[in-house]
């Protein structure tokens, strides 16, 4: 039997209605327009992305034309000079559109962070910045050093470089990026940041994981086995303070799940659902450092929900595997869990009300002793 070939159609898509954007400075607004128009072809391939193995080049090639790799590189550098509340709302629309390859793009931001960075060796700025904010080098992130608890990923001097010795057990774009920022535990307590190349060699391998959503992001984990890294790949080294807090920069990857949300809206149509989105957007963008697990884990229930009205709103036919209904329900799962931070994890279960009870509860859902949620990134915070 021939399975049913399942693919988003005109009632699929919904039509487009405002669902409360924010407001945009005069550089966003013209970028917006180009990143409505990209979200909605993504969302005309986003069944064929859900079983690809890889994004399709033409999606990256697009988000390097609209000048997307360079999203808040100033203008000055060529980059679009976008301020942190448009890059939301930017990757909130291409969420909207395809999860996957918003969510390979975003990676990239750290390594656009890194070389706009005036810490960062002038010798790299010089070379790989044009680049970089074009999207002709593209970026992933290794930030398993920043995890609390004993070092998974290591990095011991050798010669005038690094050995890397560890596990990364998630890192997403293997083979569709050129440069990761990989971040190490060094001795004496320190991170260091290293430029590596985004391929297998000897002392590194790569072993794909299979995602139940947004496996197109080809994700994999690496192990690295005494990785020699030359001094010059050396991004720069730093005290790692287990505690150290950016709350404040987990606000980015709410949008992914904003943007399903808005997806899901359309889909449906008007319901009370789209008010929630506008109060949830409204909550992201006002939280304060400690209010911001509280606000991602209420976008990331929210996502939820709207996903499974989608698959009642349909009936039965969202029972079909890869129907759309079926497709943002599995993402929506992938986003509760993906960039997530023991106090979001927490909050997100007590709206389930299923906060652990119980002796072992603490150990379960909160970080390590001394535990963190803190990341050093505020542009990508994965
Ligand atoms: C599909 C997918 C793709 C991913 N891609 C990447 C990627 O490309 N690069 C990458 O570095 N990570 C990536 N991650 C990992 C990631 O974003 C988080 O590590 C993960 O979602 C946290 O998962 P967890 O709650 O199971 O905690 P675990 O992975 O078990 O982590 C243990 C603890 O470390 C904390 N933690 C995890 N990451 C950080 C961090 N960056 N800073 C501070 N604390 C942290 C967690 O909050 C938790 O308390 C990916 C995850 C998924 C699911």
């Amino acid at each position: 039997m021939p399975e049913a070939v399942v693919t988003p159609s005109a009632r699929d898509h919904g039509a487009r209605r405002d669902l409360g954007s924010p407001a945009l400075s005069h550089l966003a607004q013209p970028v917006m327009a180009r990143v409505n128009q990209l979200s909605e072809d993504f969302w005309l391939d986003s069944a064929a992305v859900d079983t690809a193995a890889a994004v399709p080049a033409s999606h990256l090639d697009a988000l390097a034309r609209a000048g997307l790799y360079g999203i808040y590189a100033p203008v000055g550098e060529d980059g679009l000079g976008l301020d942190g509340a448009a890059t939301s709302a930017v990757v909130e629309e291409l969420a909207s559109g395809c999860v996957a390859t918003t969510f390979l793009w975003v990676q990239h931001l750290r390594l656009l962070s890194t070389m706009l960075d005036p810490e960062t060796p002038l010798s790299w700025r010089e070379r790989l910045k044009g680049d970089v904010v074009a999207g002709r080098c593209k970026g992933g992130v290794v930030l398993t050093g920043l995890m609390p608890g004993p070092p998974r990923l290591r990095a011991e001097p050798a010669g005038d470089g690094w050995r890397l010795e560890g596990e990364a057990p998630w890192v997403s774009g293997w083979g569709l990026v050129d440069k990761l920022v990989v971040v190490a535990r060094a001795p004496g307590s320190r991170i260091v940041s290293l430029l590596l190349e985004a391929k297998e060699v000897p002392g590194l391998s790569a072993t794909p994981a299979r995602l139940s959503a947004l496996n197109a992001t080809s994700t994999v984990s690496l192990h690295f086995d005494g990785l020699a890294v030359p001094g010059d790949r050396a991004l720069g080294e730093r005290p790692y303070k287990e505690g150290e807090d950016a709350l404040a920069g987990l606000r980015l990857n709410g949008s992914f799940a904003l943007g399903l949300t808005k997806r899901c809206c359309l889909i449906v149509g008007p319901s009370a659902l789209d008010e929630e989105l506008v109060a949830r957007r409204g909550q992201l963008d006002a939280a304060a450092p400690d209010e911001m697990p509280a606000a991602r884990a209420a976008a990331c229930e929210l996502a939820l929900r709207a996903a499974h009205a989608v698959v009642v709103s349909r009936g039965s036919v969202s029972a079909l595997a890869g129907d759309v209904g079926e497709r943002l329900a599995r993402e929506a799962n992938v986003l509760a869990v993906f960039g997530s931070r023991p106090a979001i994890k927490s909050e997100l279960l007590e709206r389930f009300h299923a906060t652990p009870s119980g002796p072992a509860a603490t150990k379960r859902v909160t970080a390590p002793e001394g535990g963190t949620y803190g990341n050093a990134c505020t542009t990508n915070e994965s």
